[in-house]
């Protein structure tokens, strides 16, 4: 089996695409694309299969990512799933690559901010991007805590097209 990265590794943004291959060196590698606005994350795919993968940003475009950047650290809204080629399926949360085959769950250690979740649901379902957008975070940030108080008996998540949708108990 090919080593997979762990982390994804940001080496700063870049003006134009083809500025972009001297920065990717190994798996995990990512430099965003940026002129006036952010247009990709280019990255070395972190499956170690040796593509660039080149996630759209720019909503002009096309279908669209959402980058979020607090100083070096960098989160994926949503996942990127390769539909070619490896057919790799991962999670960028905070910079740590989550693998979706390998069902790694999202790590949530922050009790304030999930006690803040909490706070946030109702009785009805609503999908956990609503309350990542109510409290202006990162949406998966919103998911772990949601899965989190489900272990705790806090919280219900719906079934079939519900799914990812959270209500309190
Ligand atoms: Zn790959």
């Amino acid at each position: 089996m090919k080593r997979r990265a762990q982390t994804l590794a940001f080496r700063g943004p870049v003006e134009h695409r083809h500025e972009a291959d001297g920065h990717l060196r190994a798996p995990g590698d990512a430099v965003v694309v940026r002129r006036g606005v952010d247009r990709s994350l280019t990255m070395l795919c972190p499956d170690g299969c040796g593509e660039t993968l080149t996630i759209n940003l720019d909503r002009r475009a096309g279908p669209a990512w959402r980058l979020y950047v607090d100083g070096e650290v960098v989160s994926v809204y949503p996942s990127v799933w390769r539909n070619t080629g490896c057919g790799s399926h991962f999670i960028v949360w905070k910079s740590h690559i989550y693998w979706c085959d390998l069902g790694e769950e999202l790590q949530s250690m922050d009790e304030e901010f999930v006690a803040q979740v909490l706070s946030s649901l109702r009785p009805t379902l609503q999908p956990y991007l609503h309350v990542a957008a109510e409290l202006d975070v990162v949406p998966w940030a919103v998911l772990s805590a949601c899965h989190r108080l489900q272990r705790q008996g806090l919280v219900r998540e719906g079934s079939a097209n519900q799914r990812g949708w959270f209500g309190t108990v």
